[in-house]
């Protein structure tokens, strides 16, 4: 057993760091923070550096890593600011379908251009009425002649207001029994005739990134757009959870890393009583309270990341990785606002703001309880 990373990996997460600490400035994020807008300069930056699809192939403009090094960074960048870090995580949002069941033109045109800067993607499962259960959908996908017609609604999808393409989870077969046995996944581009996206404002955090709605009213795409085989759709995106679920961890990993540092500096620094605030032992036990439980948020997500890397793929261990993790950054983020007091409150103290980002990382790729019921039934098996 070994527990350091390798001197590529802390050459990766030093990077990061330093990138995160130069180029996310306080002021500009503040800014974008209230007026929604999402950090493209930046994110124009990080693909150039090659930090976004760090783990796709180098020949579809990736780095050839594993999702452990884009965990160190996405940990080092929500750990920097939550709302810039979490912008970017999700800037490549759902292409690694494309990756994994993406013909080799789909690749090519899709990939590259994601880790380049140049686009930005969506992954579109949830809808009105079917959010933690997806094994019905109401949008459907009507094979025509050369193509598929598509009809429905998609909501709360990320990057809704300005990806340049969007992974659609569909109804191919209504009448497949189990349903999710018939659906399938396409790719559809902004601007398709009958697509439209709409936002929807305001909401609690990541208001870096769009949140919004898709309506699909006869949108005609091609054949050519299905991903991978008809109606495996929902095996698919289970398939890419095991994957997208580390990332939401080791942005929950680094938002509990940031809020946590700077409760820690601020208590080094606030009097009271003539004292500093560290030197009360309640304070103590919270710093050490916060920080074994990131202690163990990172072992989860590291051990869930390298198993994915090592092929061990354990739906269980990421479901656990995910909402301890998400649970951890909520937590340590309430109690550094607590231990900021009245600051803590304010938004330029930035913890409110770590704290808002913090709780959808218990929601959005599967909520606190959906996974457990994933390790709960693993743990269980098949009753006889
Ligand atoms: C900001 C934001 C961004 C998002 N981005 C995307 C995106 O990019 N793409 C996308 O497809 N979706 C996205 N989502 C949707 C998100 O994945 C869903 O909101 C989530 O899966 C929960 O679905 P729901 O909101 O319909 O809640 P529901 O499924 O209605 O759940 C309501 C409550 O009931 C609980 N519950 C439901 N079923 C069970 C059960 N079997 N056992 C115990 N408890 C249960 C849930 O845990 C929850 O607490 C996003 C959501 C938000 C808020």
């Amino acid at each position: 057993m070994d527990f350091e990373l390798t001197p590529e990996q802390m050459d990766i997460q030093k990077a990061a760091r330093e990138f995160a600490q130069g180029e996310f400035d306080r002021e500009k994020i503040l800014e974008w923070e209230q007026t929604h807008t999402f950090p493209r300069e930046i994110w124009k930056k990080a693909s150039q550096l090659g930090f976004i699809g760090i783990h796709f192939p180098e020949e579809y403009g990736g780095q050839g890593c594993g999702v452990m090094e884009n965990t160190l960074i996405v940990e080092e960048f929500c750990r920097q600011d939550s709302g810039v870090g979490i912008a970017l995580s999700l800037a490549d949002f759902s292409s690694e379908l494309i990756l994994r069941f993406g013909t080799q033109e789909q690749k090519k045109k899709y990939l590259v251009p994601v880790t380049r800067g140049e686009f930005i993607s969506a992954g579109a499962y949830t809808e009105p009425d079917h959010g933690s259960d997806i094994t019905f959908l109401s949008t459907t996908a009507t094979k025509a002649r050369d193509s598929y017609i598509i009809n429905g609604t998609k909501t709360f999808i990320t990057n809704s207001a300005m990806a340049d393409f969007f992974i659609v989870l569909c109804q191919t077969n209504s009448e497949a029994n189990p349903p999710y046995r018939g659906q399938s996944t396409f790719i559809v581009e902004k601007g398709a005739k009958g697509f439209e996206a709409t936002e929807i404002t305001p909401k609690m955090g990541i208001r870096m990134t769009s949140t919004g709605e898709l309506s699909f009213s006869d949108v005609e795409i091609p054949t050519s757009n299905l991903l991978g085989e008809e109606n495996k759709g929902f095996y698919q995106v289970l398939e890419f959870f095991d994957e997208s679920r580390i990332e939401i961890a080791a942005q929950a990993l680094g938002i509990a890393q940031g809020a946590f540092d700077r409760a820690l500096d601020y208590a080094k620094k606030r009097e009271q009583f003539k004292k500093k605030l560290v030197e009360f032992q309640i304070t103590q036990h919270k710093l050490a309270d916060m920080a074994t439980k990131i202690e163990a948020a990172r072992l989860l997500t590291y051990k869930a990341a390298w198993n994915f890397d090592k092929k061990k793929i354990d739906p269980k261990l990421t479901s656990m990785a995910k909402w301890f993790t998400a649970r951890t950054a909520v937590e340590v983020a309430d109690e550094a606002i607590q231990m900021l007091g009245g600051y803590g409150y304010l938004t330029e103290y930035e913890v409110e703001r770590f704290y808002r980002d913090a709780k959808i990382t218990e929601i959005y790729e599967g909520t606190r309880e959906i996974q457990k019921n994933t390790i709960a039934s693993a743990l269980i098996g098949k009753l006889s």
